[in-house]
């Protein structure tokens, strides 16, 4: 019989501890902890994560300060918002919406947030200090696959993990995490030969490939822990993850669901990240 891993029921105690620390901080310092947000154009899903991350910040008493601009932004006035930004002490955060418009050099913009705001933990350097195992701002995403194993008290040590997708915001930091944690890592790509056969091999199989629901029975050894980071539409258009939920649970140990798995994570981690910045800032 396998466990659901309930990421709507983490996130919402995490939520609770991280109201907590905003408190304690605005009494200790002060202040309140601010987090910039910066979208440009009307992306519809872009403003549904924007939306999304403000309201999750009045929940815990997080100030948001949201920069809408238009598509047809000129890069020097992009790039003078967030100098603007880097130097204020009221924000601990800088939060860059990812689309960016296609004339934006978005690698440009994202390189003038401090490393010490970017709590999305894209930049080289957080990136590079995961791979050192030292303390940075880590991409919400996959420490939130983190966090879920944790509260489940799943311990990673000397298991063999698969994660599937290598991309930089998810499945490189992820199998960072992994590796940091003492796991036995493999991470599988549209490349890589004979993915059933490695997955098979898995204690823990992470899917952040984004094809509904492309990890089937078949590739799942029982007992088998899988999370499932995707988010698509079937064939229907309704919500489904990158593994094959119904026809795979029975085989696993713990399955997290899509929706109520990573993706309430996501933003509660940002909400993490946020308050760890202001925490380790000086002003
Ligand atoms: P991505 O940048 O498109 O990366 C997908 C990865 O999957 C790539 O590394 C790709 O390999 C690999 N892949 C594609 N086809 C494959 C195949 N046939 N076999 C093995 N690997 C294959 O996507 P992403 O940004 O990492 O996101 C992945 C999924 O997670 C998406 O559904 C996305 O919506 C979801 N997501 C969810 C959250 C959340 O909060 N829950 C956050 C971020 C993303 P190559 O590198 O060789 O192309």
């Amino acid at each position: 019989m396998y466990k659901l891993i309930d990421g709507k029921a983490i996130a919402a105690e995490m939520r609770e501890e991280i109201k907590n620390a905003v408190a304690e901080f605005k009494t200790n310092r002060g202040k309140d902890i601010g987090l910039a947000v910066v979208l440009v154009g009307e992306n519809p899903a872009s403003q549904v994560y924007v939306r999304n991350k403000i309201k999750a910040c009045e929940q815990v008493g997080i100030k948001s300060y949201s920069y809408y601009l238009p598509a047809d932004v000129r890069q020097e006035q992009l790039e003078s918002l967030i100098r603007g930004l880097a130097s204020d002490g009221t924000v601990h955060g800088i939060l860059v919406q990812l689309p960016l418009p296609a004339h934006i050099d978005a690698s440009r913009v994202l390189r003038l947030i401090p490393v010490s705001k970017d709590v999305d933990g894209f930049s080289a350097e957080n990136i590079g200090k995961l791979c050192l195992n030292q303390p940075c701002l880590v991409a919400c995403t996959p420490n939130g696959v983190m966090k879920m194993l944790e509260k489940e008290n799943i311990c990673v040590r000397g298991k063999r993990a698969v994660v599937v997708g290598r991309s930089d915001i998810v499945g490189k930091p992820m199998a960072m995490l992994l590796i940091n944690a003492d796991a036995t890592v493999t991470v599988c790509h549209s490349k890589t030969r004979d993915l059933k056969a490695q997955c098979l091999g898995a204690d823990i199989i992470v899917a952040a490939v984004g094809k509904p629901k492309f990890i089937t029975a078949d590739m799942v050894g029982d007992g088998a822990i899988v999370i499932d980071v995707g988010i698509n539409r079937d064939e229907n258009g309704k919500l489904c993850g990158d593994v094959d939920f119904e026809n795979v649970k029975d085989k696993c140990s713990y399955i997290s669901p899509v929706p109520g798995g990573v993706g309430p994570m996501t933003i509660t981690m940002l909400l993490f990240n946020t308050v760890t910045a202001a925490k380790r800032s000086s002003d």
